[in-house]
C-alpha cells in the first residue's frame, strides 16, 4: 500500500471519522397518504446523524399494479383509469405533504408516463412476459421514493430520491425472485450513496427491486424492501437498519390467536430468520443474511409508536431465556404422505427431484422408514401428485389432506432443551392430533402440522407451555 494515492488515505481517514449512517425503511402502511408519508419524512428529518431512506410503494399500489396487469391484457381501455387512480393518490399525497415541490410532480408525472407506455404495451400484445411484469411492478416504488424525498425536503432537510438503478443494486436474476449481487452492490452502490451523504443530501432510494446486470428490473419477492434496505445497510456499512411498520416488532405469537401474547424485545438474526420463514409477516425472510455478518443490528419500529423501541434483531442477545421464544402459524397448508417413498437417500432422489422441477414449495418435511412427509403449500396439491406420479421410479401411493396448519416453534437452542417431546406432550394434552414432526436445518425450530381448525387451541396452548408463567 506504499503507492496509495495522496488522497485516498485520507477519505479513508475522513471516513473513519464519519458517524456511520442509519437506514431507514418504510413499508405501504407508513406511506399510505399524505399524512402517513408526512409522518414518515418527520422520522427521517429528525433522524440525528446521516440516513438514508428505502421506500416501498403506497400502501395497495403493489397490489393494483398486479391487478392492473391481468385487467388491460387485451383490452386498452383499462389503462388510462389505472394511471388516473395513480396519478391521483400519488398527486393528493404530494400536495399534502410537499406542495409545488416541482422535482417530484415532474418525478411522478414522467413515471406515470413511463408506466401508460408499458401498461399499452400488454394491452396490444396480450403477452405479459416476466421482464415486462418486475418492469412494470418496480413502478409503485418509483413513484413513492420522489415523493418521500420531497416531504422530507419539505421539513427543511435536503434529499434525493434515487432510483435502484442509479444507485447500483445489483442483482442476479431471476425476475421475480432475484438474488443480489452484493459484491457488486459494495462496490457501485457503497461510493454513490456516501457521495450524496457527504454532501448533505439524504438519499431517498426505490424498495422491492434491483437491476440484472443486462439493467432489467428484477423484484426481490412481496415485502422485498426490507431486504433492499439490508443490502444498502451491507453497502454503506450502517450502524444500524430501522424498519419502520405498523407493528412495533415481533410478538410471542399472534395476538388474534393467543391474546396472553407478549412483545419480544430482542432477538438473534437466526431467530427472527426462521420465523419470518415459518410465516411470520414482519420481517423478509431474506432480510438478515446481508447485514448478519457485518453485525448491523435491524430494529422493527412501530410508525404508531416511535418512542418505542420495537424489537432488536442482533447477535449476542443474553443466552438466558433460551429455549422457545416464538410461535408462529401458516395456514391452510396441505400435508402430503408418500408411502414407498423411503429408505435412502437414493430411492428418494427421484421424488424430490421430480418435485423441485414441478415447482412444489414445500415448507417442511420429514422422512422414515415407511415414506416422506411433507408439508406443501395450499394450491399445490396437483403438482405434487404429478411429480410422484411422473417420478421414474416403482409405484408409490399419495396421500394428501389439505386444511392442515404449519405451526412453528422457534427458538435458539430448541433441539438439545427437549422442546420436541414437550410440544408432542402438550398438544396430546390439549387433544390436538399431531400429523407430522421436523426440525429444520436451523436447529432453531420444531415444525408440527395439526388441521387448520385445531391451530388456534394448539397455539394457546404452546404459548401457555413454553412461554407464560415460569416457562
Ligand atoms: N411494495 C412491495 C410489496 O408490497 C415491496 C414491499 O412492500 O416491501 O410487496
Ligand atoms: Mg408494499
Amino acid at each position: 500500500m506504499t503507492h496509495a494515492p495522496a488522497g485516498t488515505e485520507e477519505t479513508t481517514a475522513a471516513r473513519g471519522r464519519r458517524a456511520a449512517p442509519t437506514v431507514l425503511k418504510f413499508g405501504g402502511a407508513g406511506l399510505r397518504d399524505g399524512a402517513a408519508i408526512r409522518h414518515a419524512a418527520s422520522l427521517v428529518a429528525s433522524h440525528p446523524g446521516p440516513r438514508l431512506a428505502v421506500a416501498s410503494a403506497l400502501e395497495g399500489v403493489t397490489d393494483l399494479l398486479l391487478a392492473a396487469q391481468d385487467k388491460v391484457r387485451g383490452h386498452d381501455a383499462q389503462v388510462l383509469p389505472t394511471l388516473e387512480a395513480l396519478r391521483r393518490r400519488h398527486l393528493t399525497a404530494l400536495q399534502h405533504c410537499a406542495p409545488g415541490d416541482d422535482a417530484a410532480t415532474y418525478a411522478i408525472e414522467s413515471g406515470l408516463q413511463r408506466l401508460e407506455r408499458l401498461l399499452y404495451g400488454i394491452a396490444y400484445t396480450e403477452e405479459r412476459t416476466e421482464r415486462l411484469h418486475d418492469l412494470v411492478q418496480s413502478f409503485g416504488e418509483r413513484l413513492a421514493a420522489p415523493l418521500l424525498a420531497a416531504a422530507v425536503r419539505a421539513q427543511g432537510v435536503p434529499a434525493v430520491a434515487i432510483d435502484a438503478e442509479h444507485a447500483g443494486l445489483r442483482t442476479l436474476g431471476p425476475y421475480g425472485d432475484a438474488r443480489v449481487d452484493l459484491e457488486a452492490v459494495r462496490r457501485e452502490a457503497g461510493p454513490v450513496l456516501r457521495a450524496m451523504l457527504d454532501t448533505g443530501q439524504v438519499p431517498v432510494v426505490t424498495g422491492y427491486y434491483g437491476v440484472d446486470t443486462a439493467g432489467n428490473a428484477t423484484l426481490f419477492g412481496r415485502g422485498g424492501s426490507d431486504f433492499v434496505a439490508a443490502v444498502l445497510a451491507h453497502a454503506v456499512e450502517a450502524q444500524a437498519v430501522e424498519l419502520w411498520k405498523d407493528v412495533a416488532g415481533f410478538l410471542t405469537a399472534d395476538p388474534r390467536l393467543v391474546p396472553t401474547a407478549r412483545w419480544l424485545p430482542e432477538l438473534g438474526y437466526d431467530e427472527a430468520a426462521e420465523l419470518a420463514l415459518n410465516g411470520a409477516k414482519v420481517l423478509h425472510a431474506r432480510c438478515v443474511e446481508p447485514v448478519q455478518a457485518a453485525a448491523i443490528p435491524i430494529r422493527v419500529r412501530s410508525l404508531a409508536e416511535p418512542q418505542r423501541e420495537g424489537t432488536v434483531i442482533r447477535d449476542g442477545v443474553p443466552d438466558a431465556p433460551r429455549g422457545v421464544r416464538s410461535l408462529t402459524h401458516r395456514a391452510p397448508v396441505a400435508l402430503v404422505r408418500i408411502a414407498g417413498a423411503a429408505g435412502t437417500a437414493e430411492a428418494l432422489a427421484p421424488v424430490t427431484a421430480s418435485l423441485q422441477s414441478s415447482g412444489v414449495r414445500v415448507l417442511a418435511a420429514a422422512l422414515g422408514g415407511s415414506g416422506l412427509a411433507l408439508a406443501v403449500a395450499s394450491g399445490d396439491e396437483a403438482a405434487v401428485r404429478h411429480a410422484v406420479a411422473t417420478a421414474p421410479a416403482a409405484a408409490r401411493t399419495v396421500e394428501v389432506r389439505g386444511q392442515r396448519s404449519l405451526l412453528g416453534i422457534v427458538g435458539r437452542g430448541i433441539p438439545a432443551s427437549g422442546a420436541a417431546a414437550k410440544v408432542l406432550e402438550t398438544l396430546a394434552h390439549a387433544g390436538v392430533p399431531v400429523e407430522m414432526v421436523a426440525f429444520g436445518a436451523s436447529q432453531v425450530a420444531v415444525n408440527a402440522v395439526v388441521p387448520a381448525a385445531d391451530a388456534p387451541a394448539a397455539l394457546r396452548a404452546l404459548h401457555r407451555a413454553f412461554l407464560e408463567g415460569a416457562a
